[in-house]
């Protein structure tokens, strides 16, 4: 959940995500047995992207949910989070996730009831508290947001020592970056859901889980597709497909057409 800026941000973050039921209330969670041979696909396409994602992998739980949505994003893109140093960790029912992350224990923004999930850009990792059917693969919108960038966080800044407004003017993401690449995101038209539309870079996590069909019955954010995407903004779609197709050269095309990516 990054920001424009980490507090005025997180009020509007914190609004949308009020609607959410709280970790441990009932739900019914899609386990994405609906994609069970996206790990096979991989593994037939491209068995160093499946070794590249186990090793991004330092969860407790949670495993099989992370690795099954993960690997819908294509073999190209996992190696670029993997070659970028990613890393995507669980936070189980007795985590404390202060106690996994030293830039969230600093900086007080532990999430509030309801978050399902964070990525941390000067962690460069992704936090997953609620294992829903979409949390990770909006997680890696983020990191993928982050590993795009053009000016990476400068080396030897330490966000652990460096005062707040510092770290706030560290932009992180190529949505925060780069005009050009903001423009295109969302471009003239509506954003694709209510929470795509706090921001450019919830724009851009909510277009990229859009591309994995993951979704979720218990989960009272959009339903999203990438058929639906494509139906709301048809040039955002190509855009972000575009950049998708580059990174995961013609494999993925095979993979849109045996439908582990619907089109
Ligand atoms: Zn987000």
């Amino acid at each position: 959940m990054p920001g424009d800026s980490l507090q005025e941000n997180g009020g509007r973050i914190r609004r949308v995500i009020a609607r959410i039921p709280p970790r441990g209330a009932p739900r019914k969670i899609n386990l994405m047995l609906a994609r069970p041979n996206a790990l096979r696909m991989l593994e037939r396409f491209d068995d160093t992207s499946l070794a590249a994602l186990r090793e991004m992998i330092e969860a407790s739980e949670f495993r099989t949910t992370i690795e099954h949505e993960a690997a819908l994003l294509g073999p190209g893109v996992i190696r670029k989070l993997h070659g970028f140093g990613i890393k995507i960790r669980s936070v189980g029912a007795k985590d404390r996730i202060t106690e996994l992350s030293a830039v969230i224990k600093r900086f007080g923004i532990a999430p509030p009831p309801g978050c399902q999930g964070l990525y941390v850009p000067f962690d460069k990792a992704l936090y997953i508290i609620v294992p829903m059917a979409g949390v990770t693969a909006h997680e890696l919108g983020h990191a993928l947001d982050h590993a795009l960038c053009l000016v990476q966080i400068p080396d030897g800044f330490d966000p652990l020592t460096a005062s707040l407004s510092e770290c706030e003017r560290v932009r992180p993401f190529r949505t925060q970056q780069d005009a050009s690449f903001a423009k295109r995101v969302v471009g003239n038209r509506q954003a694709i859901s209510a929470y795509a539309a706090t921001n450019l870079q919830e724009a851009w996590a909510e277009q990229v889980r859009a591309l994995t069909n993951c979704n979720d019955t218990g989960n009272l954010f959009d339903e999203l597709s990438a058929a639906k995407y494509r139906a709301i903004n048809r040039e955002s779609y190509a855009f972000t497909l575009g950049i998708f197709l580059e990174l995961n050269g013609r494999a993925f095309e095979r993979w849109r057409h045996a439908d582990v990516i619907a089109a």
